[in-house]
């Protein structure tokens, strides 16, 4: 224990020390608000001084380090997870106990900073937290959304979206870097001469300028004094002074650049696994990229003098195609900036930069078209000109007179530049995140690139952080798990293991359900607070939560939960163990088909939730505005966990792996990494139903798959699919749900219709759910089943993951930093 510095009753005068200093109050006038801003204050001093031996330590022993770059990190709040990986989250509960406040409240007055979508920013908070819990010196390179993601309302059933302004009391965790801005050009065109040597210079001129300033969060490792930091850059405008010569005077051009960075990082778009082509999402690529790998490179050269030797000292990790500009960039900056030749810029380039793909799905591909990108990147656009034309000819060389392998391989193609095939051809590695999604990117999705390059691929399994999702959310089964198995498992997982034996103990059995129990009640009562409707804790809390998405089947869900409520009106006497449905999901706020989904859910639970005559056998709850703090209780209150996308759809999950590790049973499709969780768990401890991947895939390339047959075959299907039309869930507006009713079933039209194979996957999704309602009623069965999958959870941290990814692609050596004085 390291907790000298939260002796109490000197934490406690800072606390006061603090709210005075801030506030010009005392403790007894200060808000909740207050005292999280003083308490907060109080623990970045602690985390400053761990910060400043942490740079000391890689000062002294220069080590690799690795860049993650990302658009998005969904940190998540910050006081409750720096104060257990300070090791002091008891220590200032109780000291401000004594002061009259609950941490747990004061912790809610954090705002979520919602700086992702969802899985994909997750991951990148994750990966932050476990890097510095393993010791591992990295820099998280992500934007400083003015606002984050969208706080969703829910009004008469429908989502509505209101600003994040997440900023808005200031935020505690962050500190504003000014010494380490950087220049990020935009537009211009490029003019060539020649130097006296004969080799033709590149100069970029007429562009438009914005102040890359970064701000640095501190990502506190557990019990290791190590704080890395996650970089977020904020856009200013240049200052008017700093203006070229030429340009000054030229107010157009100041106003310009003023708009430009107000501009650039006011908002994140709000699509999850989907593109937007605008050309202001490519700026906040290039922007955060430019600065970044700028970064780095003064970084290394202020103790090196080798640009050589760049890869022996940093690793650039790339969080999907986001950030693939990062490889021209790093080319620009070696070729113009440092004069080196094409072949050796290359080289280090290749070497240093490595390509995490997330998705197999088309219409998430990321395709810039070439007009906007080379007005947008001139010099950028002609580096990777010259890559592709290189690249094309290692095409020919290796399939020699197969055109079909250029078309479909080459960078820019067709007017567009595609951004995986350039992070494919620049990295050193391309990693999928579970073992099936890496098969299919091998054998279908990119199988020419895996002919090419078979050593470039590999897979790195996704994983989550048991600091927040084991020890923070759910702190009653955190201690359990300490009094039988100790608290190795804190930062090794794999311990959860020796679990198992008491799997069978009646008395451990009771106490883990116990937990579960009094989890369900905290659940229950923030149900009852912010929706209003009484849930029954003894009931089976059956949840999904997660972007709202058609591949991941929501409307699979509530259609079973319309079927569910047809049985129960059409046999009253039929025994039914009751059954809370919870969902939460975001939808982005222009996919029309996601949104009416949530209005359909929210319309089901006012039918049924108000239905007397079915004596609360079934709820069903939308929880308003899903996040990370909220999301961190929900999963210590689950005991059924949907995954139900359509297989091959979902490259890994991670909230599968939070369900896990807080004991809740995976109900499945093989998809993503419920694979590897059946593989850890064992099939009889999930339920699995559904298509294989395999099947989908045929079926896609067949085109045989008809559900119009089904609608006509099956008539508990026809009957939930004409209630989406007959006003029954919808009044006032029979036609609301047409469209979702068309989704599946377009008449016109049926090769096009349901597209995710919901209708095909019905009745095996109906029968596994039975399956569950009786395993259920099993207490004892039930109750083994929940501790076995905690117990092999161990796969699913994080830390395993980037353990994977430091041996095979980052090569990375820990430090060690010792306790500040
Ligand atoms: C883990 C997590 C996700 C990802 O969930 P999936 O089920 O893997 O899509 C999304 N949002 C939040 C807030 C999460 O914590």
């Amino acid at each position: 224990m390291q907790n000298q510095m939260f002796e109490k009753e000197k934490f406690i005068q800072e606390i006061k020390d603090n709210v005075k200093n801030l506030y010009r109050k005392t403790l007894e006038e200060a808000s909740q608000q207050e005292v999280y801003q003083a308490v907060s204050q109080a623990v970045k001093e602690v985390i400053i001084d761990q910060w400043l031996a942490t740079q000391k330590t890689m000062e002294k022993e220069d080590p690799k380090m690795v860049y993650y770059m990302s658009m998005e990190f969904l940190m998540g709040r910050a006081l409750g997870n720096n104060l257990i990986n300070l090791t002091a989250y008891k220590e200032v509960k109780e000291a401000l106990e004594e002061i009259g406040f609950d941490l747990n409240v004061i912790e809610d007055e954090e705002p979520d900073p919602a700086l992702g979508n969802g899985g994909l920013g997750r991951l990148a908070a994750c990966f932050m937290e476990s890097l510095s819990t393993l010791g591992y010196p990295a820099y998280g390179c992500g934007i400083r959304y003015r606002y984050g993601l969208f706080r969703q309302k829910i009004e008469n059933g429908f989502q509505v979206e209101v600003p994040d302004n997440w900023l808005k009391d200031g935020y505690p965790f962050e500190m504003r870097r000014p010494e380490h801005t950087f220049q990020v050009k935009f537009g211009g065109y490029v003019r060539s001469e020649g130097d006296p040597s004969g080799k033709t210079r590149f100069i970029h001129e007429g562009y438009q300028t914005v102040r890359a300033v970064p701000y640095d969060m501190p990502v506190v490792g557990y019990n290791n004094n190590m704080v890395n930091a996650l970089i977020a850059w904020d856009a200013e405008p240049e200052e008017y002074f700093e203006l070229d010569a030429f340009d000054k005077g030229d107010y157009k051009k100041a106003v310009e650049q003023e708009n430009l960075a107000k501009n650039l990082v006011e908002v994140l778009y709000p699509n999850d696994n989907h593109i937007q082509g605008k050309e202001l999402r490519l700026k906040q690529q290039y922007f955060f990229v430019s600065a970044s790998v700028q970064r780095a490179v003064a970084r290394y050269k202020k103790y090196h003098t080798d640009l050589h030797k760049l890869p022996d000292k940093v690793a650039i990790q790339l969080n999907d195609t986001h950030p693939t500009v990062a490889v021209a960039e790093l080319m620009r900056i070696l070729l113009d900036e440092e004069n080196m030749e094409w072949d050796e810029a290359w080289t280090i380039t290749t070497r240093t930069c490595a390509y995490t793909n997330h998705t197999i799905m088309s219409e998430a591909l990321e395709k810039w078209p070439i007009e906007i990108f080379s007005r947008l990147l001139p010099r950028v656009y002609q580096i990777i000109e010259e890559i592709n034309r290189r690249f094309i000819l290692d095409i020919e060389k290796k399939f020699p007179g197969d055109y079909n392998k250029v078309k479909k391989m080459a960078i820019i193609f067709d007017g567009q530049v595609k951004m995986a095939h350039l992070a494919i051809a620049a990295g050193c590695s391309v990693n999928g995140v579970a073992r099936l999604h890496t098969e299919i990117l091998k054998n279908q999705e990119l199988h020419e690139f895996y002919q090419m390059f078979p050593e470039k691929f590999n897979n790195k399994t996704n994983g989550i952080t048991q600091r927040r999702f084991l020890y923070h959310g759910n702190p009653l089964l955190a201690e359990w798990v300490n009094k039988y198995i100790g608290n190795d498992w804190v930062t090794n997982l794999s311990h959860l293991e020796k679990l198992a034996v008491y799997a069978d103990d009646e008395k451990a059995q009771q106490e883990f359900m116990n937990i579960k129990y009094q989890n369900k009640l905290r659940l229950a009562e923030y149900i009852r607070k912010h929706n209003g409707i009484e849930i029954n804790p003894r009931s089976i809390f059956d949840v999904q939560v997660k972007r709202l998405h058609e591949y991941k089947r929501q409307l699979l869900n509530i259609l079973h939960v319309m079927y569910l409520y047809n049985k129960i009106k059409e046999h009253p006497e039929m025994e039914f163990y009751p059954r809370t449905f919870i969902f939460g999901a975001k939808a982005a706020a222009g996919y029309r088909i996601a949104k009416l989904t949530i209005k359909l859910i929210n319309s089901v639970a006012d039918v049924i939730n108000n239905d007397a005559s079915i004596g609360g056998k079934i709820k069903v709850v939308f929880i308003e505005d899903y996040k990370v703090s909220i999301a961190e209780q929900i999963f210590a209150a689950s005991d059924v966990s949907e995954q139900i996308s359509t297989a091959s759809k979902e490259a890994s999950g991670t909230g599968n792996m939070k369900f896990m590790l807080n004991g809740a049973v995976t109900l499945g499709t093989m998809d993503g990494a419920n694979v590897e969780i059946v593989e850890e768990v064992g099939e009889e401890n999930a339920f699995i139903f559904g298509m294989s991947s395999q099947e989908v895939i045929d079926h896609e390339q067949k085109r045989d798959y008809d559900p119009m047959q089904i609608f006509n075959n099956d008539q508990d299907i026809r009957q939930v699919l004409m209630q989406l039309i007959n006003g029954m869930y919808s009044r006032n507006d029979p036609e609301l749900f047409r469209p979702l009713y068309n989704s599946l079933l377009n008449t016109q039209d049926t090769q096009y219709a349901d597209t995710y194979f919901i209708l095909k996957d019905f009745r095996s999704y109906a029968e596994v759910q039975s399956r569950v309602e009786k395993a259920y009623r099993d207490e004892k069965g039930w109750a083994k089943m929940a501790m076995l999958n905690t117990a092999h959870s161990g796969k699913f941290t994080s830390d395993r993951t980037i353990q994977q990814y430091v041996d095979d692609i980052w090569h990375l050596d820990k430090i060690k930093v010792e306790t500040p004085k």
